[in-house]
């Protein structure tokens, strides 16, 4: 597998090299040069297997030469060892739930399949890398667990004290091992800030810093996975289906617009979006504008006015944006148009959509699974398209009890996962904002 820089002015280089840098030297996003095709026979043939067998079978292609066959197939069945259920809605709607992770988000796909092949790759080439990280909540839970307990990795996550919740912070204080949770007396941005500055520092080079954003190729390719899974249980080859997907940075529904370019037959493809609605109307207009500052929405993991893999977006459609936005070229509008459709859905939709469900399905969601269905109906209020529709939940409703309680009145139980950290000892560290200080703590810590 050959990537390509997004900008276009970087060196191709191996997967490794991407999953290892992140970022292109350029700042532009690693894309593979092409993908393996999923044939009929593929399709068929993943029709009875579990999820880790579909994922195993599908990234044995698309990484074909890049990793030994038994060691990726350890990496996959150790990573995907919970459920994916999908729950009937009505007779061409189901509910993906990608909540059952040990973070009750979808971004355990990705994370832990990341977490893994990294291990991989540097335990091969006896390396130790830190993993810095600063989070508002959710992705530093996520990025956490996903490397815990691995031998070649530590994780240091900074977390601003007073501003996550107390299941957030949970989610990273109990963990303990490799895992290391600084509580920082300041706001998310200091945070940023800090872990930013450290990773320019040049007297920090030795430390091996590393930082497993949400950029990253690693992340990418495991969010394709789970639209070929849902596939192979709701359709018969060469039936059409369509997704919707809760969309933020666009990491999720870049997933899908892979698995449709290996060949899956996605009809249509719903980026379903909050208020923040740069990309609908970049559909509909043509004219791209960012929404800054982003607009603060019930579904607040995807309050994001510019998503930072709409650059891969317009890169398979033979166009150029660069990474502050600025499009160089325009990509194939007609065809972008007919695979995505993009819908934007107000916070009092979210809401309602969220009581509609409960009422008539008896089925409790959180407030991103429900822009997901609500920009379906939109779709198909619109279209009169009938098509098997699976539309994605992208959290437990457990992780927004808060809101899930406001608007429902229901008090959500949270899944085994969540519960057992209420138990668990926490254990942190506490610093201020000052650099220095922060810097002394790295180089004690990690030597
Ligand atoms: C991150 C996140 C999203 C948005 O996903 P993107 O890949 O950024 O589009 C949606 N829902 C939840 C619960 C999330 O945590």
């Amino acid at each position: 597998m050959k990537l390509y820089s997004t900008n276009l002015q970087a060196p191709e280089v191996s997967f490794e090299t991407a999953l290892i840098a992140g970022q292109a030297p350029d700042k532009g996003l690693y894309l593979p040069r092409s993908l393996p095709p999923l044939s009929e026979a593929d399709l068929v043939s993943l029709k009875n297997k579990t999820y880790p067998e579909v994922a195993f079978h599908v990234l044995s292609k698309v990484l074909e030469g890049e990793i030994d066959e038994p060691s990726l197939k350890a990496i996959t069945f150790d990573a995907y060892n919970y459920d994916v259920p999908l729950e009937k809605l009505n007779d061409n709607t189901y509910i993906m739930r990608l909540d059952r992770g040990p973070t009750a988000s979808f971004k355990d796909f990705a994370a832990r399949l990341m977490a893994r092949l990294m291990q991989y790759y540097l335990k091969k080439e006896n390396k130790q890398i830190t993993i810095l990280t600063a989070t508002s909540g959710d992705t530093g839970s996520a990025v956490a667990h996903a490397f815990y307990g691995l031998d070649n990795v530590k994780v240091i996550v900074l977390f601003p004290e007073k501003e996550v919740s107390d299941r957030q912070r949970k989610q990273m204080t109990t963990l303990q091992k490799n895992i290391t949770a600084i509580a920082i007396d300041g706001k998310f941005d200091d945070c940023q800030a800090m872990v930013k500055k450290a990773f320019s520092d040049e007297e920090l080079k030795s430390l091996n810093l590393s930082s497993a954003n949400s950029i990253n190729i690693g992340r990418l390719i495991p969010q394709s996975l789970y639209y070929i899974y849902a596939y192979t249980r709701l359709c018969s080859y060469p039936e059409e289906i369509i997704f919707s997907i809760p969309s933020g940075n666009f990491g999720n529904m870049m997933g899908c617009v892979l698995a449709k370019t290996m060949g899956l037959p996605v009809k249509k493809i719903i980026a379903s979006v909050n208020e923040n609605d740069e990309v609908p109307s970049f559909l509909s207009s043509g004219e791209y504008q960012k929404i800054v500052p982003s607009l603060n929405c019930l579904s607040n993991a995807m309050n994001v006015g510019h998503p930072s893999n709409l650059a891969r977006l317009i890169a398979i459609y033979g166009g150029q944006m660069d990474e502050q936005g600025n499009i160089n070229k325009i990509p194939d509008m007609e065809k972008l148009r007919n695979d995505i459709y993009s819908s934007s859905v107000t916070d009092e939709e979210t809401k309602s959509t969220m009581r509609e469900i409960l009422e008539e399905y008896s089925i409790l969601i959180e407030p991103h699974g429900a822009v997901g269905i609500k920009g379906l109906t939109d779709y198909r209020n619109k279209t009169q398209d009938n098509t098997l529709a699976v539309t994605l939940e992208t959290a437990h409703p457990a992780k927004f009890p808060g809101e899930v309680r406001k608007v429902t009145g229901i008090d959500p139980e949270p899944p085994r996962s969540l519960k057992e950290i209420e138990e668990k000892e926490e254990q942190m560290d506490f610093l201020d904002t000052e650099y220095v200080k922060f810097k002394e703590y790295l180089l004690a810590k990690i030597r």
